[in-house]
């Protein structure tokens, strides 16, 4: 399954694989958007890094999403103002928040050629339930003074050429870019900046000697007297508790082949990034090139790749009609890191041991924010400074029945959905609006 992303990333180029023993000043697991964003924020200090990727880069989250760019995390402020009080909660209101102007900042920064677009994203609500909560939300990020606006039925219909949402909002803030394209100009960015990057070189195992934390990989190894974990959806159990702290959830994506121009100027006319309200979450966006693409919530174990598609082509056809007989190009899945509480964790684990992961789906954003807080933590700035509150790790409670639980609830999830477009066509048949 190739993804449209690794099709067309730039620029290309190859990493090489860890052979006998090297030192650092800091370690860094993972080489997403969190492991490469700490290890820029770390080089941009002088600071002496080494990245280790257990498979080549764009393989984990960070070179197969959507490429949405949304600020924010799932709660809205005043609930994280309620839930971490006034003082930390507005600095991690103001922290999430500024997600956005990170990415963007870095992209205009280094130069990073990866089709970004700062066109807003826009979150449609299907049902005026959710349209309620909306309203609440941009009301909250207003008060702030965050760039957003609410969206009756018909400027939802003109922004997004879709009659199926009864309104909406757009976020300013947000866009899209060519996710894996981003993640290799950090890459670049790093290794300009003097750090040393990794591929096909797995840590398995992590262990402290001599105040140091030192890591094996298949031909290699590394020490540093300070190392970050930044594996989000694929952690495994090089620290076993903190695998238990997120539950990887399947997401999968399809891609059209470029639309003609005329249905260019009414799909996505402003090349908006787009998530709806819709139980299993649909995100869509046109690519550079104008290929819709199209993700929900994926399918689990052996589940034919074929199956998955259908659906999405099914999700395409419902919200945009206009595109039948549509060819579709690419297809391809990743991993979510979901967590209990909605939230992404920064973990203190040890002496200068941090993790930073479970974005929830919304990671381009905050991923790379978690990168720059745990650059920061390290560079010696103090927990109360840092914006972002350091949470013991607390593995979610039966976690290998929870994987089983989320399974259950997304089939159950499909089936409704499934349901719900059979009791359309029905209506659609009866003539009933
Ligand atoms: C299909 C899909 C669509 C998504 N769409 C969006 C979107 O549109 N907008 C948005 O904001 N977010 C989206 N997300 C979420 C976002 O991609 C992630 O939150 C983000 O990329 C996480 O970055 P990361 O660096 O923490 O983890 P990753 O990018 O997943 O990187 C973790 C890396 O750790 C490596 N690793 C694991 N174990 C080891 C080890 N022992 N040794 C060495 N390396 C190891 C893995 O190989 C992996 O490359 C999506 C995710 C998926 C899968």
């Amino acid at each position: 399954m190739q993804s449209l992303w690794g099709a067309t990333a730039t620029p290309v180029f190859t990493l090489p694989e860890l052979r006998g023993s090297a030192r650092a000043q800091v370690l860094i697991i993972g080489g997403g958007y969190t492991g490469l964003s700490a290890a820029l924020h770390l080089c941009e200090s002088g600071v002496d890094v080494v990245v280790v990727e257990a498979a080549q880069l764009g393989e984990g989250g960070s070179g197969l999403n959507g490429g949405q760019v949304i600020p924010g995390v799932k709660h809205d402020p005043d609930k994280l103002e309620q839930m971490f009080g006034a003082g930390l909660g507005a600095q991690l209101v103001e922290t999430v928040g500024s997600g956005p102007d990170l990415v963007f900042g870095l992209i205009e920064k280094y130069q990073i050629d990866c089709e970004a677009t700062r066109s807003g994203w826009i979150q449609p609500a299907t049902s005026e339930s959710a349209l309620a909560a909306i309203d609440a939300r941009v009301e909250q990020w207003r008060r702030r003074g965050a760039p957003v606006e609410l969206l009756d039925r018909h400027q939802v219909s003109r922004l997004i050429g879709s009659e199926r949402y009864c309104g909406g909002w757009l976020d300013r803030r947000g866009g899209t870019l060519q996710p894996r394209s981003f993640l290799f100009g950090l890459a670049l960015a790093v290794e300009r900046l003097g750090g040393r990057i990794f591929t096909r070189s797995a840590a398995v195992r992590l262990e402290r000697a001599g105040g140091q934390w030192r890591i094996q990989t298949s031909r290699g190894q590394v020490s540093a007297p300070a190392a970050v974990l930044a594996t989000d959806a694929y952690t495994g159990n090089l620290v076993d508790a903190l695998r238990r702290t997120v539950i990887a959830v399947p997401s999968f994506q399809v891609a059209t082949e470029p639309l003609p121009e005329a249905l260019r100027q009414t799909i996505l006319p402003q090349r908006q990034a787009v998530s709806d309200t819709w139980h299993l979450l649909r995100y869509f966006r046109l690519s550079a090139d104008g290929r819709l693409v199209m993700g929900s919530r994926g399918f689990f174990g052996n589940t034919p790749v074929a199956t998955a598609a259908r659906h999405h082509y099914r999700a395409v056809q419902e919200i945009f009609p206009q595109l039948q007989g549509v060819r579709y190009d690419y297809h391809w899945g990743g991993l979510v890191a979901m967590t209990s509480d909605h939230l992404p964790h920064l973990h203190e684990l040890g002496p200068g041991l941090l993790a930073g992961l479970g974005y929830n789906g919304r990671g381009v954003a905050m991923a790379t924010v978690m990168g720059r807080l745990l650059a920061r933590r390290i560079l010696g700035v103090s927990a109360e400074e840092l914006g972002f509150p350091a949470t013991a790790v607390r593995p979610i409670p039966l976690h290998r029945f929870s994987q089983i639980g989320v399974r259950l609830a997304i089939e159950y999830l499909q089936l409704l959905a499934g349901l719900a477009r059979a009791r359309e066509r029905f209506a659609g048949r009866r003539g009933v609006a």
